[in-house]
């Protein structure tokens, strides 16, 4: 018998993994994002927001007796291939970083999401407050990248034709 409790423990060690994912997929993208300076403060924000997240998924973890320690294959392996997509890139780099920034912002908000119905079943109303304000970050981040991809392949679009190094 796996109760709502045990499900929820070991969906917040899942979302542990996933923003220690998340640190790294931005961490890659703030480095190799020189040619598009104005998306660095929005992205170095997030990384910010993403590090406390996962301190607030800690402390969801800590309050239920738990510790992240036990890292779960399943979302290791999606942000394992997540990254293998991110590395594997040619000169639209950028591009393809942005659309699997998208996705990845929102399978975090869905996870989320579903995390805060796990909470409420479970009895634990706080920790479904922590996991909606982080649902709401991840959604706004999401949206954010949307509304960059017109502007963003404009860009690369501009730099290719000039014959400029259109890569990153
Ligand atoms: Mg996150
Ligand atoms: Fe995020």
């Amino acid at each position: 018998m796996t109760t709502p409790r045990d499900n929820l423990i070991s969906w917040l060690r899942d979302a542990y993994a996933m923003e220690g994912q998340a640190i790294e997929l931005l961490e890659t993208q703030i480095e190799r994002l020189e040619n598009y300076p104005e998306a660095l403060p929005r992205l170095r924000e997030h990384l910010q927001q993403t590090r406390e997240q996962q301190t607030e998924v800690e402390r969801c973890l800590d309050r239920l007796g738990a510790d992240p320690s036990t890292l779960k294959e399943s979302a290791m392996k999606l942000g394992a291939s997540m990254q293998g997509m991110m590395h594997a890139m040619s000169s639209d780099e950028v591009l393809k970083h942005a659309l699997g920034s998208h996705a990845f912002e929102q399978f975090e908000a869905g996870s989320y999401r579903s995390l805060m119905t796990a909470a409420e079943t479970a009895g634990e109303p706080q920790i479904a407050q922590t996991c909606e304000q982080i649902m709401r970050q991840e959604q706004d981040m999401a949206r954010w990248v949307w509304e960059q991809l017109p502007h963003m392949t404009e860009q690369y679009l501009r730099r290719s034709e000039s014959g400029a190094e259109a890569k990153r």
